[in-house]
Formats: structure tokens, sequence, C-alpha cells
């Protein structure tokens, strides 16, 4: 974990909370005082389940706010973000003191709260859980226009994450699926990694305890080889660039190990243990300009052997919510390694989403975000994982190409009619027959790896 959420998890009195708070990412400014003045009075004398002042979870909550944003109206809202809902205050209170822009904050993160109880059906089967998580995550874009309101949410959520140890196990576990299918694809929607990541493996560590030992074990256990792997190719990228005449200080290079959700998925995906899954390691690296990365690149094809499936270029054709990197995966001697280039401005994009615009004073403080709405219906990995997790039948995976070269993954022992409707549904109810490497097949051929087309 971030060495910032694990100082958050180790704080239990007041004064450390404001020393985190005000330490690195927020000034005492006259706004983010009152708020805090107002926030410890409302509290004043409630308690958390684990009996610490209730004040610790807001002034916590400001905090990573600030970290994600640094901007003072949402850092002084994370702040009161419990207040018209845990205690006599009002609205009209936080208008009066806090304007306009603060109290709709406040509004919407009490909205939820509203939401969130009339959609989501308490503790029952998982089925039914999963069902009213979505519709309360369907509900809540739709009706949540503010994205600000969304990124204190999501650091609201974090701190509930960091501090479960104090639940009971079934709370835990219910807090946690709905952490992950009602926020963590909300994070990644609005590309902030650094909480979506810190969401999926702390949620994973209450809803599959098992799993997650077990890769942490192993991971742990094989540190140092590990390690190793990650310096040796990091060495050689570094040699690579300085020949060709990058200067030292005009790139950086970070290794790291894959988290472990997502170490945990390609497992569920691929059907494979962790000894076989090749790609738990990742390198990073940082430059300066957009060109630099297909030089960069460059290098790394022509030193290292690519795994060119794998390659894309999400410089030249960034994703929908402005990412952009080379995402490359390069054969060391024991396995793979994914690479991603990408510059500095990138990066920020990368880590804090749509939070940069604030964090870095890019653009205006109120972003209201037309392709937010888009979520509503995207096929999200956490409903796949739940089926992938329910049936053995998605255990493996096949790939199938197109002739455009386009490419598709199925799961194993689907038909040629599978694949049509993957397609297009329509495709799948109008077929009559495929054409399997290009020759006529029936639609309920088993598909291998394969070409196909329509007939
Ligand atoms: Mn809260």
């Amino acid at each position: 974990m971030d060495t910032f959420l694990n100082d958050i998890k180790e704080i239990h009195i007041v004064e450390d909370a404001k020393r985190l708070l005000f330490g690195a990412f927020v000034s005492e400014t006259d706004i983010v005082q009152r708020a805090l003045d107002l926030a410890s009075v409302a509290h004043k004398g409630q308690k958390r389940k684990s009996g610490e002042p209730y004040i610790i979870h807001p002034i916590l909550v400001a905090a990573i706010t600030a970290l994600i944003s640094g901007d003072e109206v949402m850092v002084a809202s994370a702040l009161l973000h419990d207040v018209v809902e845990d205690t006599h205050y009002e609205l009209e209170d936080i208008e009066r003191d806090f304007g306009v822009d603060v109290v709709h904050i406040v509004g919407g993160l009490t909205k939820i709260v509203e939401i969130r109880d009339e959609k989501l059906i308490p503790s029952v089967s998982g089925d039914r859980l999963i069902n009213s998580a979505l519709s309360f995550r369907k509900m809540l874009i739709a009706s949540i226009k503010d994205v600000r309101v969304l990124v204190i949410k999501l650091c609201d959520r974090l701190h509930n994450m960091l501090t479960l140890d104090a639940l009971s196990s079934a709370k835990q576990k219910r807090i946690a699926e709905e952490t992950l299918v009602v926020y963590a694809p909300i994070a990644h929607r609005l590309g902030i990694s650094r909480l979506k990541n810190e969401l999926e493996d702390l949620s994973f560590y209450y809803i599959y305890p098992n799993d997650y030992a077990m890769i942490d074990t192993y991971i742990k256990s094989n540190k140092q080889n590990l390690q190793f792997r990650l310096n040796a190719l990091i060495q050689k990228v570094e040699n690579m660039m300085h020949i060709d005449g990058f200067h030292r200080d005009s790139f950086e290079i970070f290794g790291r190990v894959k988290h472990y959700y997502s170490i945990y998925l390609k497992m569920h995906r691929k059907g494979v243990s962790i000894e076989e899954v090749l790609d738990l390691l990742a390198i990073r690296i940082i430059v300066k300009e957009p060109i630099q990365c297909y030089r960069v690149l460059g290098l790394l094809h022509l030193g290292c052997t690519p795994l060119i499936s794998r390659f894309k270029d999400y410089v030249a054709l960034p994703k929908e919510n402005g990412y952009q990197t080379i995402h490359t995966t390069l054969f060391d001697d024991d396995g793979i390694v994914e690479s991603q280039i990408r510059t500095t401005e990138m990066h920020k994009l990368a880590e804090y989403g749509i939070a940069a615009h604030w964090k870095y004073k890019e653009g205006g403080s109120k972003v209201h975000l037309d392709w937010l709405e888009g979520l509503n219906y995207q096929n999200e990995s956490v409903e796949e994982f739940y089926e992938l997790a329910k049936s053995d039948l998605f255990s493996e995976d096949i790939a199938v190409f197109s002739p455009k070269a386009d490419y598709y993954t199925l799961p194993k022992n689907s038909v040629a009619l599978d694949f049509a409707y993957l397609i297009h549904s329509e495709i799948g109810e109008t077929a009559s027959s495929a054409l399997i490497n290009k020759k006529k097949s029936s639609l309920l051929t088993i598909l291998k790896m394969e070409i196909l087309s329509r007939l």
C-alpha cells in the first residue's frame, strides 16, 4: 500500500489527523479552517465504531481529498461531508457559512446516502446484493452531476475501507462488495487509478481473504527474485536510453508488482495458478515529450522481444477518459513484463484522472462531464468477475480474430454462433453459417484460436 494511505491507517488521534491534513497537500486557508471548526463542533462527542472520536474520519477524508485534488473547496466539503447526515446541522447552515459551492457538494454527498438507502437491499444473498448495488450505481451516476461529489465520495469510501477492521465480518464483506461493484468502477471511469487500485485491493482482502493471503504469501516469498527481475530490466532499459542519448535527468523508470486484485482476476480469467501468471511485474518509463514515448518504444522493441499482441498505443488513440500511455509487453528471462511509456503530463492524468484538473490547476474548478453518463450501461469487469467466480465455464478463454485482425475473447468451448453474437446481436440472429479459417463451417463448431468471418 501507498505510504500515505498506510499513515492514514495508523492514525488514531485528532491531532495527528490534523497534522496530516495540513502537512502536505493543503494549506490552512480560511475556508478549510472554518470547515474544520464547524465539523469539530458538530461531531463533538460522537464516536466511530472503533471508539475513536468521529471527527478523525472527516479530517482524514479531507486529507485524502487534498492528496487527490488539492482543491480547498473540495477539502472543506470533505470536512463537512457527514455534518448534515449525522448531526443537527442543516444545509441552510452550511450555505450561510460557506456559500453555494460548498453547500452544493455537501448536498450531493447527503443525497448519495438517500439513494443508497432506497436502492440497496441490506445484507441478502449474493445475487440480489450485486443487482441492487448495480442499480444503486446507475442511480448514483444519473443523479450526481457534479463530479466533485463523486471524487469526495470515493475518498470517503477509501477511508471507510481503511478502517473496516472495527466492524463485524458480515458488515466488512457487504461494504467491500459494494465498494467493488459501485465505487471502484466509478474511480476507474474517472481515471483515478490511485483510488481505484486501493479500493479494489482492500475489497479483495475482505471478500476473498484466502485468495488474498495466497497471493500475498507468494509475492512476499518471491520478493527477492521479483525485485531482481525488475532491477535487471530497468537497468537494461536505462542503458539503452543512455546510449541513445537520453540525458540522465530527462526520464524516470519505476518498477512494481501489479496490484493483487488484478493478479487475482488474471488467475480467474485464465484459470491458472499464481505460478503460471507470467506477468506479475510492470515497469513504467516517464519521459518529457510525447514523441519520446515512441523513441523509447523503438528501443524496447529492438532491444527486447515484445509480445506484440498486447501492444496498445493510447498516446495516439487516448481512452475516452483522456488516459494516454503506450502499453507493450516484453519478454525477460523468466516471463513477461508489462511496460508503460508516458510523459509526465500523461502520468498525472493517469494517476489522478479527472481530479488532475484541480490538482494541477488546469481548467475550471467546476467540471460537468457528459461522458460520465456512459458509465450507466458499460459492462464493467466487476460483474464479469462475479460471473467468473461463480462459474467454471469461464475459467479459460480463447482468442478469436476477425478477418480484419480484431481480437475477441470468448469462454472456452464457445461456438461460432457465440462469436456472431459477440460481434452484434443482429449478426447472431441472422447468421446461417460461418467461415472459420476461410473454411465454411457450422455455427455450432467449437472454436479454437481462429480467424472468423461471416458467410
Ligand atoms: Mn463519511
